[in-house]
C-alpha cells in the first residue's frame, strides 16, 4: 500500500495545485487529476481519498513541497486531515546517503540509468495549460506520469539505502523474519549485529540488499540497574 506522488514544481509560479499524478506501488495504473479534467474540488478530494488511503508516500521532496500545498488545498475545501501516513522523501535519501552533482530527481535517475524526466516547454508550459490549451495539457499529463513512474524506479534503486524506512515487520504483526524495507522473506544470517549491550542476529535481504536485525537478544544479557545508573 506504498503510494508516491509527484513533485509538482508548478506550484510556485501559479500559487495552486492545477494537477496532481500519483500510483500505488508496484501496481500498473497510474492517476492522473487535473483542474482542467475533473474541476478542482474533484482533484482536490481524489488527491485526499488517494492520501487518506495511504499507509506511506514516496515522494521527492514532497514533505516540504508537495504535500504541504495539497494540505492548503484541502483546507480551502474544507476538508480535515487525511489519516496519517509515514513518508518517504527520495530527496533526504539521495542528500543523506550519496554526493550526486545534482540531487534533482531528473540527474539522480539519468545517473542510475533508469531514464529522465519527460522534457517540456518550460514555464510557458504552465501558461499554456492555465489557457486551457489541450494539447499543453497532454504533454502536462505524460509530464506529470512519467514523474511518478521514475520516482518509482529511483525508490527501487534506493529501497536497500533508505534508513527510516517505514518498518514492514510492524505491518505483518511484528514478524521477525520480514525485511524491514521490502517486505521480503528471502533473509539470510550474515554475521551478528552488536550493539553497546548487545548482540542480535544480523540478515541481509537477497531481494533488495537491505541490512536488518532480529529483535531477540542472542546473548541473554539484561541491563542491570547498576549499570544504567553507572
Ligand atoms: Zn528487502
Amino acid at each position: 500500500m506504498f503510494k508516491q506522488n509527484v513533485s509538482l514544481t508548478q506550484l510556485v509560479e501559479t500559487g495552486e495545485v492545477m494537477c496532481f499524478s500519483a500510483k500505488w506501488y508496484g501496481q500498473e495504473p497510474v492517476s492522473f487529476y487535473s483542474t482542467h479534467h475533473h474541476g478542482k474540488t474533484a482533484m482536490v478530494e481524489a488527491a485526499h481519498e488517494i492520501l487518506d488511503d495511504a499507509d506511506a508516500v514516496i515522494h521527492y521532496n514532497g514533505k516540504r513541497f508537495d504535500i504541504p500545498h495539497l494540505n492548503r488545498e484541502f483546507l480551502a475545501e474544507g476538508l480535515t486531515p487525511p489519516s496519517p501516513f509515514a513518508h518517504v522523501d527520495l530527496l533526504n535519501v539521495a542528500k543523506k546517503q550519496f554526493r550526486f552533482t545534482s540531487n534533482k530527481l531528473d540527474h539522480v535517475a539519468q545517473q542510475l540509468g533508469l531514464g529522465a524526466k519527460t522534457s517540456h516547454t518550460g514555464f510557458q508550459l504552465w501558461i499554456d495549460c492555465m489557457a486551457g490549451n489541450e494539447e499543453a495539457w497532454e504533454l502536462m499529463k505524460t509530464y506529470n506520469e512519467q514523474d511518478v513512474v521514475l520516482t518509482e524506479k529511483v525508490y527501487d534503486a534506493l529501497l536497500p539505502w533508505i534508513p527510516s524506512h517505514p518498518n514492514y515487520r510492524l505491518y505483518h504483526g511484528g514478524v521477525d523474519d520480514l525485511c524491514p524495507n521490502c517486505g521480503s522473506k528471502a533473509l539470510r544470517k550474515e554475521g551478528k549485529a552488536y550493539t553497546s549491550v548487545s548482540v542480535f542476529q544480523r540478515y541481509r535481504c537477497d531481494d533488495c540488499g537491505k541490512w536488518s536485525r532480529g529483535n531477540q537478544r542472542l546473548d541473554g544479557s539484561a541491563i542491570s540497574p547498576a549499570r544504567h545508573q553507572g
